[in-house]
């Protein structure tokens, strides 16, 4: 019979993937001895169990919870559902990889009327009563709200009217007879409602409960942050059951959220936030504003002391900032959580720096620490410093999630997604946020809020999504339902323009212009390491001088894929190249050509320079030719005029143009073999401009690599080849120079794949263009999935877009095909790829697998294939 059931007394940190890892983790600081109230964890498995078995828990699987409870009552002295010494406990859920708020937790379960009478009975003190009544109506909320899924908000309602009508501000300031009052109207508002009575059997709630966080594992949310943060749907959540322990039992009590270290900039000091008299989400939810955490020694000076050793005894147990939750109940310490602290890309960089120099880790541990994906918000604007320093703040919040934002301000999740949709730059601005709101917060540059501290919701979503946030500016006067606040007097509506700094807090109005981060400091030590370890070479994909500049800085050491069409978009270069498209003859198309010729010429001049004698790969013509023509009646009678043609006759070929399916129509190398005379062009101007920039720097080894596209057929390649080599070494020959060069294919095309070992036969390298790869694998294009794909994720047959995460069973198989019948053919045949793949983290590490020499990816990507391509080695060496 499995195992479906651990206490907590039997796992250990090393059993994530079954216990989830906060299960692992409380395990863990059981065995080395902390103060856990001590539970069990239902497994991951079980999870998986109860989405087999039509979603229910299984009689095998509740036995053995019922088995965990007899446990937890013996080792607790306390009874489930018992009117002498009740036992309560929270119901957690708890996945591999951590979720935070994406799932749901239920606390102070067990609670039913007759409990509450015998608990007050058994316990005169009057803020005894204050607190039972306060945990019953926690309980009747959350549970309707979690298991029941009963919204919060009519929950909500009735709170704020009894503060109205008690005159109170706070939760806190509500007396026991008015807790006993709400939790009455919670049972009422529950049965009005689901139309039955509200559950009292705390076996019965408990297996709801657990159904939920079971059932909460497929809930959108947690589809979509599993879908951003690479989390297959195949894991499962655990689910914990431990005893509560109250933070709201009295004054002496008292809930708390900590950092060994900052989690904003990686600063070595603790960092947290505490509440008196309050328990569980209060801290997180922004409620009441927290205290800070050095306060707390004034208030609880043994717990405090204890907490701190706790600290030092978790970092140099798991030799990583932790972050963690307590709990103080009558002046004693207990942890309910600890885990490996998420954190900031700044901070990450600093903590892996000050890990290695502390002896902790080594470098390649430290290299191991860092998420790839988190380099991103490095990577990202910043105030451009000038404007900045003329700028005054309007207001200051606390400073959440790093990096700089400015954008129209929205209101409401639904106008981000909206205004982001119409290509707008949008700063989300709320009172305080929720896991509903996570679309919204990922369509913003930025998220601003009224309420809440640096561990609230928003905070921490936002530093998980490298987003800019500011968090609990009290000053802002909001009024959410009119879509207006008001901050140092000014008004701001939807639309208005707010710039927000997530570093320092600041809020300005209107628009500071952003400006790109570099590669320094912390970044550049560890970009370093990552260099050391890494068997990947790193290349980029760039189109202009500029491009190849910035890629460079970033780390670059190649263009692994130029795409020349790019050049073609400016004013001067377009006319032209209309000319050639609407061309009868080839002498009029040799004659259009040799007005591009020189453009592309010098554009190819200034990429070489660039690169400094790194490679540079240049793919030929792709597009089809209609993506270029004019629309415009101006710009057709211009045509006609340079062409010495009738506005009839452009219009003419433009029609011509038209294809029923122009992915799949007369695109890449099948513009070279009906007109050779684009390719011969574009030979020329490559070699001609190696063989300059060579001349002016001998002392770098400039070598072309030319790559034919959309090459399905070895003997389309040949046909091609011999046109362009015999072009090249034409050129070569009257220079009198000596220069080498490649021509190469990408492999985009499956059937390209299937015969690699004949397409080897005359390509140097291989190239592999993922994106059309994957439209031609999967059949459907980049372009048009999104009408679709919302529907694949909801049927559970797709979890990602594979145009964003490489299909490894598919389109790598492709690949690996590819290579495994190229290289025997041609051993000194090189092989890359250039599609959006290259610089995601996850296929960057399968890249790795297959034994690829590069992958190429835009320039701020390239960071962070540096850093993945590291990781992929250091891993596959362990
Ligand atoms: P999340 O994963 O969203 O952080 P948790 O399961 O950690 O959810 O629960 C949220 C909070 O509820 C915890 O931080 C803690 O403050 C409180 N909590 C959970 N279990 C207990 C318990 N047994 N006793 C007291 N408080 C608890
Ligand atoms: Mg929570
Ligand atoms: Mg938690």
């Amino acid at each position: 019979m499995a195992k479906w059931v651990y206490l907590f007394s039997e796992g250990n940190a090393s059993m994530r993937e079954l216990l989830g890892g906060k299960g692992a983790n409380l395990a863990e600081m059981t065995k080395i001895g902390l103060p856990v109230p001590q539970g069990f964890t239902i497994t991951t498995e079980a999870c998986t169990q109860y989405y087999e078995d039509g979603r229910k828990i299984n009689d095998e699987i509740m036995a053995q919870v019922m088995e965990g409870v007899a446990k937890m009552e013996e080792i607790n002295g306390k009874k489930f559902g018992d009117h002498k010494n009740p036992l309560l406990v929270s119901v957690r859920s708890g996945a591999r990889a951590s979720m935070p708020g994406m799932m749901d937790t239920i606390l102070n379960l067990g609670l039913n009327d007759d409990v509450v009478a015998a608990m007050i009975a058994g316990n005169p003190d009057p803020t005894f009563e204050r607190f039972v009544y306060d945990s019953y109506r926690r309980f009747i909320q959350m549970f309707s709200d979690v298991v029941m899924e009963v919204g919060k908000k009519y929950f909500e309602k009735l709170i704020d009217e009894m503060k109205e009508a008690k005159g109170v501000k706070t939760d806190i300031e509500l007396t026991a007879a008015d807790l006993k009052t709400l939790a009455e109207q919670f049972k009422a508002e529950y049965k009005n409602q689901l139309g039955s009575d509200f559950p009292a059997d705390p076996v019965e709630q408990l297996k709801l409960a657990i159904e939920a966080v079971f059932r909460s594992w497929d809930n959108p949310r947690a589809n979509v942050y599993r879908r951003d943060n690479d989390i297959p749907y195949s894991w499962g959540t655990a689910v914990n059951v431990m005893p509560m322990v109250f933070g709201n039992l009295n004054d002496q009590s008292g809930t708390g959220v900590a950092f060994t270290r900052d989690p904003a900039t990686g600063e070595n000091k603790l960092m947290g936030e505490f509440l008196i008299n309050a328990q569980g989400e209060d801290v997180v939810a922004g409620v009441r504003t927290p205290m800070p955490i050095a306060q707390m020694e004034e208030e609880f000076p043994e717990a405090y002391a204890e907490f701190i050793k706790v600290c030092e005894l978790l970092e140099n147990h798991y030799h990583d900032m932790q972050d963690m939750e307590f709990t103080v109940e009558n002046k004693k310490l207990y942890m309910l959580q600890c885990r490996n602290g998420k954190r900031t890309a700044p901070a990450a960089l600093q903590i892996a720096c000050d890990l290695v120099d502390e002896g902790h880790k080594t470098e390649e541990e430290a290299v191991l620490m860092i998420d790839p994906r988190n380099l991103d918000t490095l990577l990202h604007p910043q105030f451009d410093a000038k404007t900045l320093k003329a700028a005054t703040p309007i207001g200051k919040g606390l400073g959440a999630s790093p990096g700089a934002a400015c954008g129209k301000v929205v209101f409401t999740a639904d106008d981000a997604v909206a205004w982001a949709e119409k290509g707008e730059k949008v700063v989300l601005v709320r009172l305080e946020t929720s896991p509903e709101d996570i679309t919204g917060m990922k369509a913003a540059q930025g998220i601003l809020t009224v309420r809440g501290g640096m561990t609230s919701h928003a905070a921490v979503v936002a530093r998980g999504m490298g987003t800019c946030c500011v968090s609990g500016c009290g000053d802002i006067l909001m009024d959410e339902e009119n879509k207006k606040f008001t901050l140092a007097g000014q008004v701001f509506t939807e639309g208005s323009e707010i710039s927000i700094d997530g570093t320092t807090g600041n809020i300005y109005a209107g628009i500071i212009p952003t400006v790109d981060a570099s590669i320094d400091g912390n970044f550049g030590r560890v970009m370093g390491w990552a260099d050391k370890f890494r068997k990947l070479k790193v290349r980029t994909n760039a189109d202009t001088p500029a491009d190849a500049k910035k890629a460079r800085e970033l780390g670059a050491e190649g263009i692994g894929l130029c795409r020349t069409e790019h050049m073609f978009f400016e004013e001067e270069r377009i006319a032209a190249f209309r000319e050639m498209i609407c061309a009868d003859t080839v002498e009029e198309r040799e004659t259009a050509l040799d007005k591009i010729l020189p453009y592309q010429q010098s554009d190819f001049e200034k990429l070489y320079e660039a690169l400094e004698g790194n490679p540079v790969c240049i793919r030929f013509l792709d597009p089809p030719l209609h993506e270029f023509v004019p629309t415009e009646d101006a710009d057709i009678q211009k045509l006609a005029d340079a062409q010495g043609k009738t506005v009839e006759q452009i219009r003419a070929i433009i029609d011509s143009l038209h294809e029923f399916n122009p992915m799949m129509g007369h695109r890449g190398c099948r513009l070279a073999v009906t007109y050779p005379e684009i390719a011969k062009m574009q030979t020329k101007a490559v070699i001609r401009a190696a063989i300059n920039v060579s001349k002016a720097h001998p002392e770098w080894t400039i070598k072309p690599e030319i790559m034919i596209p959309l090459v399905g057929e070895v003997k389309e390649l040949k046909y091609v080849k011999n046109f362009v080599v015999e072009t090249a070494d034409a050129e070569i020959a009257a220079a009198g120079v000596n220069l080498e060069y490649e021509v190469g294919t990408m492999i985009e095309i499956p059937r390209a794949a299937l015969t690699a070992d004949e397409i080897a036969t005359e390509a140097d390298f291989f190239c592999f263009g993922t994106n059309d790869l994957t439209q031609m694998a999967f059949g459907f294009s980049r372009d048009d999935a999104g009408k679709f794909l919302g529907a694949y994720y909801d049927a559970k047959i797709y979890e990602n877009d594979p145009f964003a995460k490489l299909d490894q069973t598919g389109v790598g198989k492709l690949m690996d095909m590819a290579i495994k019948l190229g290289r025997p053919v041609n051993p000194a045949l090189h092989v890359g790829i250039c599609g959006e793949h290259g610089g995601d983290p996850s296929s960057v590490e399968f890249c790795h697998k297959l034994g690829l020499d590069y992958v190429s990816c835009s320039p701020y990507r390239v960071p962070i294939a540096r850093l993945a391509a590291a990781q992929a080695a250091i891993s596959e060496a362990r």
